[in-house]
């Protein structure tokens, strides 16, 4: 329920809505949000919106089918794993030519076109391009630059940008009802469901996110790094290392988007943020085979403050 609530107060469904009271629906939308782990829920938000006779009630016959991704006129990429695949597109395209079975619409639901591959884009191109008749697709991506310009130049583009404090708290007070940890889960969650769901059910997490965020922001110095070595609990580093990762992402998408507002994290190149997460995703691989669990934290550590300087320098 509180994921309809939330994106029921975007922009994005606004337009949308308005879009569908003045029967002016684009062919196809590119709805970008950087919570990968509820897209695929949102974007079932907005298909109800398209497809139910009300206003994406989510009680009709229409809305609960496509709430279980079973409704006839509505299908769902990828059908299976988190990658849209050429098969797919294939699918799709044979099934653009069949007409609506009940609905005004038919409508087609890509989440994750982030990760399709430049064949499988060129593939839709012409559907967009020309769409036919009484089609729409609705595609959701956590970021838009791995996708081609003539694809992107053929969708209307909607974003739903990370949500306000006031709304999430307003929203999740129902089902998350430790106001305290709702409240700290929401203020280091960067406005993102998923992070804010995780570290309410995670007190450690939320600890570790903190400390990934000090080590980023305030490490200057081989000392610095020495201090905050100390700190990093070595019996769970793979925690340590997935939060790391985890937040490294989250100043990349914001820095992408625009919607930094933290001088000190914005001196991070993209750069500097792509190499750090190099470096932790391939220590998170040897992390299992390495015994020696200081040395790792330490090259994680000088790593991160090499490539800051580095992409400084630059
Ligand atoms: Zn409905």
């Amino acid at each position: 329920m509180y994921v309809e609530e939330l994106i029921k107060s975007t922009n994005a469904y606004k337009i949308i809505s308005g879009e569908k009271k003045r029967n002016s629906l684009s062919h196809a939308y590119l709805i970008v949000c950087p919570d990968a782990d509820y897209l695929r829920e949102y974007l079932k938000v907005f298909a109800r919106l398209i497809a139910c006779d009300g206003d994406g009630c989510s009680r009709c016959r229409v809305c609960k089918l496509i709430n279980e991704e079973g409704y006839a006129d509505c299908t769902f990429y990828p059908k299976e794993g988190s990658k849209i695949l050429t098969a797919d597109v294939d699918d799709l395209l044979s099934q653009t030519y069949i007409k609506p079975i009940e609905n005004k619409t038919r409508l087609f639901v890509l989440s994750n076109v982030e990760n399709m591959n430049a064949s499988a884009q060129n593939k839709i191109l012409k559907t967009l391009e020309e769409p036919p008749a009484n089609v729409c697709i609705l595609m959701g991506a956590t970021m838009d630059y791995t996708l081609l310009p003539t694809v992107k130049s053929r969708v209307k583009r909607i974003d739903v940008p990370p949500f306000g404090d006031k709304i999430l708290k307003n929203t999740l007070i129902g089902e998350f009802s430790d106001i305290k940890r709702l409240d700290k889960a929401i203020s280091s969650g960067g406005g993102r469901l998923s992070e804010i769901v995780r570290i309410y059910n995670d007190s450690g997490v939320e600890k570790t996110t903190s400390l990934c965020r000090a080590v980023l922001s305030e490490m200057r110095s081989s000392k610095d790094a020495v201090k905050f070595s100390s700190k990093i609990d070595k019996d769970n580093l793979t925690q340590f290392i997935a939060e790391m990762k985890a937040e490294v992402m989250r100043i990349i998408k914001l820095k992408l988007a625009g919607l930094l507002n933290d001088p000190v994290l914005d001196a991070y190149s993209i750069g500097a943020l792509l190499a750090i997460e190099d470096l932790l995703s391939a220590k998170e691989r040897a992390v299992s085979f390495s015994s020696n669990v200081q040395m790792t934290v330490d090259t994680i550590l000088f790593g991160i403050l090499e490539e800051k300087h580095k992409w400084l320098k630059l």
